[in-house]
């Protein structure tokens, strides 16, 4: 037996099981590989989570320097109880990989068959990066496939970082802006306050809305769900309301509906007039598995006063923004329109602390006292289900893949 006294908590090395006289106790093994990705500088778990893990029976295992940019340096995993360890020497012990994204394709051949990979996984925007999931037959959940029930609230993976992405939008707005956010009397006489617009109230929306009236900005914002005028006011936000006929905009899941050309055209013409006295622009608006909607045309950008900024969340899905290029800084006549396409990953601290908490909850499903149990009964972890030893699983990747749902 090979064990491990770390902050008053004994567990067995991440290379070595227990061992009780003949029985042989092997305990979940979860592995944290540094993230690959470009510019990504999140960590799939935080050292408090690791602790809290270790307590629930599991190993832990964390690739050396996996949380240094997000700022939880190598020995505070340590004395979490994690086992800082080579990647080449983690991956294949893994019994389940904990990733932020999608882990790089030549990992999958070092895993062992049967592993659980959790993450985000694009499952439905890039499906054919999952195939060698499937023939290596594993598992695979994504955390963008969580349901947003009352119960997998805590695991709601989208909903922090759209937190975080909300806020930092309008940190990099304001500090683009050639004028300042809060109404200031001086000597020198009165500054007038700033004039935001944010369209789409949704998770992110209300953050930006948030954010942009604590630095002093008068806000205005819009979205197709009447019901998210009562969050937006209660934010000291004015809600901009327009008559779509009395057509449904929401779903059963809360989530807005893809509208109509005529519908869409009202909105866009309410958001042209607003926006030609806008200071400052964010853009949120999503519809679930479609393109993002066109909320500001070519005219409504031409019309807006030169120094504006404009930020894109909803870059990565095709734009709101007429002249929106994903990744890039536009300036369009003196208006400058960003297009981030990760915004989480600059704020790498406290992003990585709420996606680790939603994900430590996550693993506690699967989680029976220290042993992987897969229960695809549970209607959390079978609608976030895209790949189960192999097997096709969740409906719409398998239909992306032209698999049969096994
Ligand atoms: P999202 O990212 O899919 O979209 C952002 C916003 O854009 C939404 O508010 C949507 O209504 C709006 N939008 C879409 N098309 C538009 C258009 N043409 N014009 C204007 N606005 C448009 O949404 P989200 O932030 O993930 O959340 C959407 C809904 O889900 C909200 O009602 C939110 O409260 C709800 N939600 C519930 C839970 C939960 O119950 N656990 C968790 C998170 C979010």
């Amino acid at each position: 037996m090979f064990l491990l006294d770390i902050a008053g908590v004994t567990i067995p090395s991440f290379a070595e099981s227990e061992s009780c006289g003949e029985r042989k106790r092997t305990y979940m093994k979860i592995a944290v590989p540094r993230e690959q990705q470009q510019g990504e500088a999140r960590v799939a778990l935080t050292p408090e989570s690791v602790k809290k893990l270790v307590a629930a029976s599991a190993e832990v295992g964390i690739e050396t320097g996996a949380g240094v940019h997000a700022g939880f340096p190598d020995a505070d995993y340590q004395t979490a109880g994690a086992s800082l360890m080579s990647r080449a020497d983690l991956l294949p012990e893994a019994d389940i990989l904990a990733c932020v994204n999608r882990p790089e394709p030549g990992d999958f051949a070092k895993l062992k068959q049967g592993v659980v990979i959790i993450g985000f996984l694009k499952p439905l925007d890039e499906p054919a990066a999952l195939e060698p999931i499937i023939a290596r037959k594993l598992t695979a959940f994504a955390m963008e496939l969580v349901p947003r029930s009352t119960r997998a609230q805590s695991m709601d993976a989208l909903s922090s970082m759209a937190t975080v992405a909300g806020y930092k939008a309008v940190l990099i707005a304001a500090a683009r802006l050639p004028r300042m956010f809060p109404m200031l009397m001086t000597a020198a006489g009165t500054v007038p306050p700033a004039k935001v617009l944010v369209l789409g109230a949704g998770v992110a929306g209300l953050q930006a809305i948030a954010t942009a009236r604590r630095l002093g900005a008068v806000v205005e914002a819009y979205d197709v769900r009447a019901a998210a005028g009562q969050d937006v006011k209660s934010l000291g936000a004015k809600f901009l309301e327009v008559d779509l006929g009395g057509i449904e905009t929401q779903d059963a899941g809360g989530y807005a509906q893809e509208l109509s050309p005529e519908a869409l055209q009202r909105g866009r013409d309410m958001v042209a007039k607003h926006a030609a006295t806008s200071d400052v622009i964010i853009t949120t608006a999503q519809v679930p598995g479609r393109k993002a909607p066109l909320m500001l045309t070519e005219d409504a950008v031409n019309n807006m006063r030169p120094g504006a900024v404009i930020v894109d969340l909803a870059a990565s899905t095709g734009g709101n923004v007429a002249y929106t290029k994903p990744g890039e800084d536009v300036d369009h006549n003196g208006v400058t329109i960003l297009g981030p396409l990760n915004l989480p990953a600059t704020v790498p601290g406290h992003a990585s602390q709420l996606y680790s908490r939603n994900l430590t909850t996550f693993i506690a499903l699967i989680n029976d006292k220290g042993t992987l149990k897969i229960d695809m009964n549970d209607d959390i972890l079978k609608p976030a289900c895209v790949a189960y030893e192999g097997g096709s699983v969740h409906p719409k990747v398998a239909a992306a893949l032209g698999h049969a749902v096994a």
